[in-house]
């Protein structure tokens, strides 16, 4: 049965394209993708993409690896993501790949510090309050959202703020962006010692280098 509705059989095709979250999704995308139509998975896909760019050759696949990681942390960690967040991480992971790829930048999205790619959160070391930051690109609304948590390291939250980056719409950038608030919000606080975290590789990367930004 398919985990994310639980109404029919999960088949690829019911999964990534026909499930009614996904179908939302796939509206959100791209206007214009005809989700109907097809028994077959791979001819779906081979239909859609006939004729279209490289780009949107990219955004497309992007779209149905995104809508496949949703799924398994459903199944897998029971966490249920939102259309808006599938379609959000499909374009934060293209828009870090294409900076990734772009020439001038010679970033690793490697693992390089003890904690990169923790996947649950830790306590930061006595007397040093741990800022966690995400943002999210409203694509529908033309706008970035973003989101700040600072806790101690008893775990007690001691800030929670959110954000709206109006006009933003490359992830990488609204993520740069809300790093860059969470240091002001810790020099307005006062804290002199901070550990920042971020989903973005790029970005803690980008920070961690010499690369100018
Ligand atoms: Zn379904």
């Amino acid at each position: 049965m398919c985990p994310v509705c639980d109404e029919v059989a999960e088949t690829i095709m019911h999964i990534l394209v026909l499930c009614k979250v996904v179908k939302a999704c796939w509206q959100v995308f791209k206007a214009g993708i005809n989700v109907d139509g097809a028994l077959e998975f791979t001819d779906w896909l081979a239909g859609i993409l006939e004729g279209q760019s490289k780009n949107n050759k990219a955004n497309i696949l992007t779209l149905c690896w995104s809508i496949w990681r949703s799924r398994n942390d459903l199944v897998w960690y029971n966490k249920r993501w939102t259309v808006l967040r599938i379609v959000a991480k499909a374009w934060e992971y293209l828009s870090q790949w294409n900076v990734a790829q772009s020439r001038g930048y010679s970033v690793p999205l490697i693992p390089t510090v003890e904690g990169d790619r923790a996947t649950t959160w830790v306590k930061p070391q006595h007397n040093i309050i741990k800022i966690t930051v995400d943002a999210s690109i409203f694509q529908n609304l033309g706008m970035s959202g973003a989101s700040i948590v600072a806790r101690k390291h008893n775990s007690h939250l001691i800030l929670a703020k959110s954000i709206c980056i109006p006009d933003v719409m490359n992830p990488t950038l609204a993520e740069v962006m809300v790093v860059k608030e969470a240091f002001s919000c810790a020099m307005e606080m006062g804290w002199s010692s901070v550990t920042i975290e971020s989903d973005c590789m790029v970005v803690i990367q980008l920070i961690r280098s010499s690369t100018p930004m």
